[in-house]
């Protein structure tokens, strides 16, 4: 999949552009790229349709925060991520914003359309949420889960449209399938064309003549269903990936709602992550930050081996080149810090006891300048 765009650059809006400044850019957008206008021209389909994506990211409050702050990957178009990024189908396009073009009705507009979408109703089934807890050693790598979800599934006797057997209907006679009914009224701007939807079938553009019997003429089911679900590495707690069409299906044979991936973090025993770093808090005996020498450190995936200086101070922080996480645009990975502390023993033996008493008369164990002027300088720093 070819990189992509950046959604505002799509609609060519300011990244504090309002809903009603991206609505009136987006509609820019359809009505110059809309296939009516652009037959057989494969770049117009593309380009209106990676409009009516930015369009439905940035109208919603909540998916354009998390593209905000995570860019695609916040809102399904991770990469390789198989979450359905730009799989917007021009079906769906006009169902989810049809109402877009609705307005222009008055000028003849795209009513007709080849597309058929912007006329009948289409049924959405409703968006499912669910949770997924992962360690630090998935998030580094990225993880391919598979996870029970409960959900309304098209119920198979009637392959989703509610009539008995699935052949149980017909074609609206208000309406003859369309869904809508159209209306001419005169103004004095001229004829004025309104579309609204079909009363006797409510946009369905068919009526059941006998209901299926297994779900009661919803098209739908309770059930449940084995979801493979792919999460690229560097994601975060809170963060939401979504997998189009995996959600609730509608009733009577309407668009599936998109499944929810919302990301938990499982606690680490060792690291504590920040944001793409990873801490490690070290404790080292006295005599061994005295002495120096090497100590083996966890990191996500492994042990690293770490080279202490003699003379070493708790406090010291030191820091392991890419051993942190990825970030999930793709770019690096963060490091791991070291946080040095030296466990002072809390009980003696009475030969430790005389060595420490011995020791203590050296005028080495008396902090040196260097080190209260280091722990002075960091507390100044901190208190600023
Ligand atoms: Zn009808
Ligand atoms: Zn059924």
């Amino acid at each position: 999949m070819a990189e992509k765009r950046d959604y505002y650059e799509i609609l060519e809006v300011g990244k504090t552009a309002t809903v009603e400044e991206i609505k009136k850019a987006y509609r820019k957008k359809a009505i110059q790229y809309h296939p009516d206008k652009n037959p057989g021209d494969k770049e117009a389909e593309e380009k209106f349709k990676e409009a009516a994506e930015a369009y439905e990211v940035l109208s919603d409050a909540n998916k354009r925060a998390r593209y905000d702050q995570f860019g695609h990957a916040g809102v399904g178009g991770a990469a390789g991520g198989g979450f359905g990024g730009g799989g917007m189908s021009m079906e769906d396009i006009f169902s989810q914003f049809g109402d877009i073009f609705g307005s222009f009705g008055g000028f003849g507009g795209f009513g007709g359309s080849s597309w058929g979408g912007s006329s009948r109703r289409t049924n959405r089934g409703s968006d499912l949420r669910v949770k997924v807890k992962l360690n630090l050693k998935e998030i580094l790598n990225g993880v391919e889960k598979k996870i029970k979800v409960k959900k309304y599934v098209a119920c198979s006797h009637c392959n989703g449209n509610g009539s008995e057997n699935g052949n149980s209907y017909s074609t609206c006679h208000t309406c003859h399938g369309s869904g809508v009914v159209t209306k001419v009224t005169n103004t004095i701007i001229g004829q004025m064309q309104t579309t609204t939807t079909c009363p006797t079938c409510n946009g369905e553009g068919k009526i059941i003549t006998k209901k299926c019997t297994f779900c009661a003429g919803e098209g739908i089911l309770r059930d449940e269903e084995v979801i493979p679900i792919k999460i690229p590495a560097g994601v975060a707690e809170g963060m939401q990936l979504s997998l189009q069409g995996k959600g609730n299906a509608a009733r009577r044979g309407g668009v599936n709602g998109d499944l929810l991936i919302v990301i938990e973090e499982e606690e680490d025993p060792d690291l504590i992550r920040d944001e793409n770093d990873v801490i490690y808090n070290l404790f080292l005996s006295f005599p061994a930050a005295a002495l120096g020498g090497t100590v083996e450190v966890p990191t996500i995936d492994g042990v690293a081996k770490v080279k202490i200086e003699p003379g070493t101070q708790p406090g010291k922080v030191l820091r392991l080149r890419n051993k942190g996480l990825p970030s999930v645009n793709g770019f690096g990975r963060g490091d791991e810090l070291v946080n040095v502390n030296v466990y002072v023993p809390e009980e003696l033996s009475d030969k430790e006891r005389k060595l420490m008493e011995e020791m203590d008369k050296s005028p080495n164990f008396a902090p040196s300048k260097t080190a209260k002027k280091s722990v002075f300088n960091k507390f100044k720093k901190m208190f600023d």
